[in-house]
């Protein structure tokens, strides 16, 4: 197979749009397709600073060297989630990659703040998974908020958005299918505007453009993550796709254009201030402030248990 664009020998080739590139042709596809993601959505400005969440994983960090290369002003946000060595592991890489390219970071040790994941989850009946989503929501807002900036970019890929769709669909969340977009704006005044930059591009793809563009990212897996529903999702998916490539992009892609705006006018009332920390809340207090409460509460018990 030849490339697309300069008819030399294919290396990387993009099954969902049946097309084929030599490695930089390939590099050049990948960041347009990033750069017409963020013009189409009116996702930022070249004005704005942007601040990027980046995991140490090949997404955020692919992201993060598109934006650099389209000449974004950035700043990353690194949450060190103290699970073991996988932790430790993306928070090196995370931070090798920034020093490289004198990018300014922003690392935060959830082991400091007292709510690692592992003791988040050890003391709470909620699957880890759950407990690191609600304290990663919670950091990004509150960081991203204290810097100032107006945006947030997350490195989800299309794959991560189908499956997030599949599942969505599945047990029929209408508030979740509400909020499902590649551009959420701020519905509070502690809230920045969210936005997804490789909500178009495939895993396959932001894996192939880290490999071309020689990122050294964190490979494995986070461990908590092996028997999460989101793989049953994505390996599903992929099933379909192997037989009608182009399904996921579709799924995705229909779903923006006829579904979410149905559900977004479903959508009730925004959400007020929590009472213990400020940021937004759907109850009185925010999934934060209320996971911790849980948190300290059985940390308590167990303490007065041992000393009894
Ligand atoms: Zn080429
Ligand atoms: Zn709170």
């Amino acid at each position: 197979m030849k490339c697309k664009r300069c008819k030399a020998a294919a290396e990387v080739h993009v099954r969902q749009h049946s097309s084929a590139f030599c490695r930089a042709c390939f590099v050049v596809y990948f960041q347009r397709q990033v750069e017409r993601a963020i013009h189409k959505q009116h996702m930022f400005s070249a004005d704005e600073e942007v601040m990027v969440a980046v995991s140490g994983g090949k997404d955020s960090l692919a992201l993060w060297d598109v934006l650099q290369v389209l000449g974004y002003r950035t700043v990353g946000l690194h949450l060190a989630l103290g699970i073991g060595g996988y932790s430790t592991a993306s928070t090196t890489r995370t931070e090798a990659f920034a020093t490289e390219r004198g990018l300014p970071l922003v690392v935060v040790h959830l082991e400091e703040e007292g709510c690692a994941i592992p003791q988040l989850a050890g003391f709470t009946n909620r699957p880890a998974c759950a407990a690191c989503g609600i304290a990663k929501r919670y950091y990004f807002d509150k960081l991203a908020f204290e810097r100032g900036v107006s945006v947030l970019a997350t490195g989800h890929n299309l794959d991560d958005e189908a499956a997030r769709l599949l599942g969505n669909v599945l047990r029929w969340q209408v508030d979740h299918l509400a909020k499902q977009h590649p551009v959420l704006l701020p519905t509070h005044k502690r809230f920045v505007r969210k936005v997804k930059p490789l909500f178009r591009l495939s895993e396959y793809e932001t894996a192939a453009y880290a490999f071309v563009r020689k990122i050294d990212y964190e490979v494995d897996e986070c461990p908590n993550s092996s028997g999460a529903t989101q793989l049953v999702y994505k390996d599903a998916l992929n099933r379909i796709e192997a037989v009608m490539p182009g399904t996921k992009q579709n799924f995705l892609q229909d779903f923006l254009r006829l579904g979410y705006p149905v559900f977004a006018r479903s959508v009730d009332s925004p959400p007020n201030s929590c009472s213990q920390c400020g940021m937004p809340a759907f109850a009185e207090v925010c999934s934060f402030c209320s996971l911790r409460r849980e948190v300290d509460s059985k940390r308590a018990r167990r303490a007065t248990a041992r000393r009894t």
